[in-house]
Parts: structure tokens; sequence; C-alpha cells
């Protein structure tokens, strides 16, 4: 027997969970459904970094991650579950002028000397060129802050069902058919796999390996990051030392290769950090598509079907403004132009007139 429901979400990562919360928040009944189990996907792989700076793409992508940090913080004072969520904030380093200045547009940063930095921190490899803080630039726990946006929107009523694999969206009189949920709306979060429900939908995999290391005794007050490579401190007192980036494998399979360049990153940035003993290892394909932003928006030629997905290296920083999206283009509210066209999925739609881009599936 069909459930009836507002909004049907496919997908249990990070954004399918942090869509459902915010529908239901706003009132909508909603059910989830994910093939496996919850944030098993990319979501279990990532570090956690909210770094609106340092993954900085463009003005647009900028204020859509300044809006999510902010919704972390109202969400994680708010829920009453523990999410992981650190402050201190993102060091990142330069070493050469071109990163110095690219540092120097941020108003809200603070630039530390080499000196300086090496006066506070010495027992790390202080940059030639300094350092900037961005304190906002916190980070969260992803598998935890991904169940908590769950639980949080089972609270308000969604229903969660998980082992349902979705391979076909049916359209009927009164809405869609999705397994047992018979929904107005739908909406596809299924990160790299979503291309499986949108057909010539263009997406590609980066896959990046990261390790956690037992170091103890090496606290560090905030996350150090240079060119997308970075150790975060977990509030245990572990450190995630990350990322590869291996575009179009597609495995995640830990590598002995992948395993030298963790190593390496770790001693560029702390001397002796890579000889503390690995806890874990682990690996995640981070869905990528035509230009590096997430396609958020209207299924083209679909009425009353959404996606959200392809958020790269940034699905946990930008998973409540992604969600908040989503409502409000199912409620009908106004979204400025410029932001529905930035994120419009129509532009990762292959077609023969379209050659942007290579065709490319994960
Ligand atoms: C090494 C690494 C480090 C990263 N670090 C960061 C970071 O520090 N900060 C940051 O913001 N981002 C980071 N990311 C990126 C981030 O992990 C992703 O952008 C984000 O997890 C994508 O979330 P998602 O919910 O779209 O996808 P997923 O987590 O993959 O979830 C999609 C879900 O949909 C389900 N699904 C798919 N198709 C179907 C179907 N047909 N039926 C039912 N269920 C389906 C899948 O089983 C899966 O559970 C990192 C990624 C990697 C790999």
């Amino acid at each position: 027997m069909s459930h009836h429901v507002d909004v049907a979400i496919i997908g249990g990562g990070i954004i399918g969970c942090s869509i459902a919360y915010y529908l239901a928040k706003a009132g909508l009944t909603v059910g989830l459904v994910e093939r496996d189990n919850l944030a098993q996907g990319t979501t279990q792989a990532a570090g956690g970094m909210l770094g609106a700076h340092s993954e900085y793409i463009n003005d647009g992508f900028y204020a859509f991650a300044r809006e999510s940090q902010t919704l972390y913080k109202t969400f994680q004072q708010e829920i009453g579950i523990d999410i992981g969520y650190t402050t201190g904030g993102i060091l990142q380093f330069a070493y050469t002028e071109e990163e110095l200045l690219a540092g120097a547009r941020w108003n809200d940063a603070t630039y530390l000397t080499s000196e300086e930095f090496h006066n506070q921190l010495p027992h790390i490899a202080s940059p030639a060129r300094g350092a900037y803080l961005f304190t906002e630039d916190v980070h969260v726990h992803p598998q935890k802050t991904a169940l908590a946006f769950c639980q949080a929107a089972q609270q308000l009523g969604a229903t969660v069902s998980t082992g349902i694999y979705i391979d076909d969206i049916k359209a009927t009189g009164e809405g869609y058919q999705v397994a047992h949920l018979l929904a107005k709306h739908v909406v596809i979060a299924g990160g790299s796999a979503s291309t499986e429900l949108i057909p010539g939908l263009q997406m590609s995999a980066v896959k990046g390996q990261c390790m956690q290391l037992d170091a103890r005794d090496r606290q560090l007050p905030y996350t150090l990051c240079h060119q997308g490579r970075y150790v975060i401190p977990r509030p245990d007192g572990t450190l995630v030392i990350g990322a590869t980036m291996e575009p179009d494998v597609l495995d995640v399979d830990t590598t002995t290769s992948g395993n030298v360049a963790l190593h390496d990153i770790a001693e560029r940035f702390i001397p002796g950090l890579s000889q503390f003993p690995v806890l874990k290892r682990w690996a995640g394909l981070r869905p990528k598509t035509v230009d590096e932003l997430p396609y958020i928006g209207r299924v083209p030629g679909q009425e009353n079907m959404h996606v959200a997905a392809g958020h790269f290296r940034n699905g946990i920083l930008l998973a409540p403004a992604t969600a908040c999206l989503i409502r409000d283009l199912i409620v009908g509210q106004t979204v400025p132009t410029e932001r529905l066209e930035a994120f419009n999925p129509k532009r990762g739609i292959f077609h023969e007139e379209n050659h942007r881009v290579e065709r490319q599936f994960v």
C-alpha cells in the first residue's frame, strides 16, 4: 500500500538527510529512501571541513557557502545532538606571492607572518609567506551530521526506509510513485548515482583517500590547509589527513601510493607526524559536475522533480544551504535568478549541441 507524502527523497547521504530535515521543519510530509544504510556513500569519506574561504570557487559559491555555515551554527545549537562541530577554523598556508595575495582579499581573515606563525605553533612547519586564519571555516563530523539531520527529520515526522534501491520513478496522475511512497514532489539526492535516474546528466568521479592518526600529543587548535591538502584535528584528539585527488578512478580501495601521498602530506605540515600510528584509512568518490558547482534545481522537462547532487569537494559544507534552496523551490518561495542559474541542472545535461565538455560518466 502506498504511503502518501508531499516529498519523496532518494538518497540518504548528507544532502538527502539535510533536505529531509529542512522540508519537515517547513511542515511538509517527507519520505526518504536509501538503497544501502544512511551516510555510507561519499558522506562517510569526507573530512568535514566547512571551507567557504579555502574552497572558494566564485562569489555565488561563497555567498551560498557562508549561508550554509550560518545554518550549521543554528542547527548545532538547536538540535541537541553531537555533530562534532569544532570551532577554531582553517589556517590556510601561503608559500608563494600568489597565495599571499589570494589570501589578502579576505577582510575577515587574520594574517600571521611566518615568524608569528612559528611563535604560535612551533611544532608545525612554518610556511614561507605565513598563513591566513578563517575562524568561520569550522568543521563537523560528516557521518554524525548526516545522521543527526535524519534523526531530527524523523522527530518532525519524516519516514526513512533503507535497503530500497530506486531504479525507476513512475509518474502517476497524483504525482510520483517511488517504491512505497506516492509523492507530489521527488528530490533526487543520490550523489554520483543520480546520473542513473536522470538521463544525460554528466558527472565524473574524483577519488579521495584519507587516513586518521593517533597523534593525541600533537594537539592542533586549527585545521591546517594548503591547496586542498589538510590536517583536521578531531575532538577526540586524533588527526585526519587528506586527501588525494585521483580523477576518474572508480574504486574506493586504499592503495600503497595513496598511503605514501598521505604520509607525505602529514610530514609536510608537521615534521614527524607520519610516524604516528594509523588508526584508519578510507577512500570515497567526489561527485564532480561540469563546472564543480552542484546541480540543484528542477530536472529539465520534469514537473515537481528536483535534483540536488554533484557537490564535489563541498557536500558537507553546502548541505544545509542546498536543502533550504530545494525547500524554497518546492514551496514556491522566490529564489534569486543568479542562484537558480548558477546551480541549474540544465548545464549538466548532455545533448548533441552541447559541446562545452566531454561526456563523462561515473
Ligand atoms: C576524501 C574526501 C574528502 C572530502 N572532504 C570534504 C570536506 O571536508 N568538506 C566537504 O564539504 N565535503 C567534502 N567531501 C565531499 C563530500 O563528501 C560530498 O560532496 C558529499 O558527501 C556528497 O553527499 P551526497 O549526499 O550527495 O552523496 P552520498 O554521500 O554519496 O549519498 C548519496 C546516497 O544516495 C544513495 N543512492 C544513490 N542512488 C540511489 C538509488 N537509486 N536508490 C536509493 N538510494 C540511492 C546512495 O546509496 C548514497 O547513500 C569530501 C569527499 C571525499 C571523497
